[in-house]
């Protein structure tokens, strides 16, 4: 089973470190208010009360077991970036930091954090989209240049099946599932899957051929 490290039970913290947990997952969260570490403990399969940047409490965690170690840590920013340091020479698989400020991101990125978060920066991206196309639902960055978006059909594709569509040719995009509305998601269309004006597509790709798509 997948285990994680949250480090900072702040509003941030708390939200990934609990739905983590509700999701199926083991979550160590660790805090140095005892307070917080208290309440977490209702719903965290564990928690530590302890100042991350003590090196012997790093070490007898055992970092590089965790398959990802979140710092939730914003407001303090040198502490942020001395624990995602640590983490680093501690051999953790994969470091996602929060961040308060473009800056704060750069040196996160630069000390080899692999994921940063802008809470309010990105949630704002993503609101902006929610806004002006109401045709998507849901948009994950997986990578700087590529996204996954959940969206309405295009008009004209509606009747269509995937191969007619050649959506991955004419679209640089690949539909990845299909939900219809009497049913479960289809996680494996074929070429002949039809799409019906009411379902919702799944689709990767790039960013450019995704913001194309979504101006259809
Ligand atoms: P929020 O997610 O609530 O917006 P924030 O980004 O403002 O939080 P902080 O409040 O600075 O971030 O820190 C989040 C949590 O991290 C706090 O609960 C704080 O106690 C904890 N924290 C800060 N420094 C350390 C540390 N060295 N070791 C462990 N926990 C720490």
């Amino acid at each position: 089973m997948k285990s994680f490290l949250v480090i900072g039970l702040g509003r941030f913290g708390r939200s990934c470190a609990r739905e983590l947990c509700d999701l199926g997952y083991d979550v160590l969260g660790v805090d140095q208010n005892l307070k917080l570490v208290n309440e977490a403990a209702t719903y965290l399969t564990h928690t530590v009360q302890a100042d991350a940047t003590d090196e012997d409490f790093l070490k007898s965690i055992s970092i590089k077991d965790f398959d990802a170690c979140v710092v939730a840590i914003g407001n303090n920013q040198e502490t942020s970036v001395m624990i995602t340091v640590l983490l680093k020479e501690h051999g953790a698989r994969t470091i996602v930091s929060k961040a308060q400020s473009d800056l704060h991101a750069k040196i996160l990125k630069k000390l080899g954090a692999d994921k940063i978060i802008l809470p309010e920066y990105d949630m704002g991206v993503k609101l902006a989209h929610t806004l002006c196309n109401t045709n998507i639902y849901d948009l994950i960055d997986i990578s700087p240049e590529h996204s996954i978006m959940s969206i309405k059909p295009p008009k004209e594709w509606a009747g269509k099946s995937l191969g007619e569509l050649s959506a991955r040719d004419k679209y640089g995009v690949n539909i990845i599932a299909i939900e219809s509305d009497e049913k479960e998601a289809n996680v494996f269309p074929t070429a002949s899957t039809v799409i019906n004006p009411n379902d919702t597509l799944l689709v990767i790709g790039g960013n450019e051929n995704l913001n194309r798509l979504q101006s259809m």
